[in-house]
């Protein structure tokens, strides 16, 4: 990789997805952009390899971490509670409180 902005770029963003401050697809879109506006890359022919690699190692780090994570959050769905109509006619009044 030749474009010092990039390197900068993706070592920032790389913390950020580890911070989960950015999600990693849009840290792969960030590349992509980067890749189409940077004179620097489009002259470079091995940046795209190396993007590519960078892809595949911030999703799999996203993997690792969402595995743990749905392994306590896989919960069976509650069944929805069947509402009775229950139409309250009498009256409940509290129970009178013998004053004295
Ligand atoms: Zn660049």
């Amino acid at each position: 990789m030749e474009c010092q902005r990039l390197q900068k770029l993706v070592k920032n963003w790389y913390q950020q997805v580890q911070d989960e401050a950015m999600a990693p697809a849009r840290m792969v879109a960030f590349m992509d952009a980067h890749l189409q506006e940077c004179e620097v890359c489009r002259a470079d022919p091995m940046v795209q390899e190396e993007v590519n690699r960078i892809r595949a190692m911030v999703i799999s780090l996203v993997k690792v971490a969402k595995s743990t994570e749905d392994e306590t959050a896989s919960q069976e769905p509650e069944a929805e509670e069947v509402e009775e109509t229950y139409v309250d006619d009498d009256n409940d009044e509290p129970d009178e409180i013998d004053e004295d």
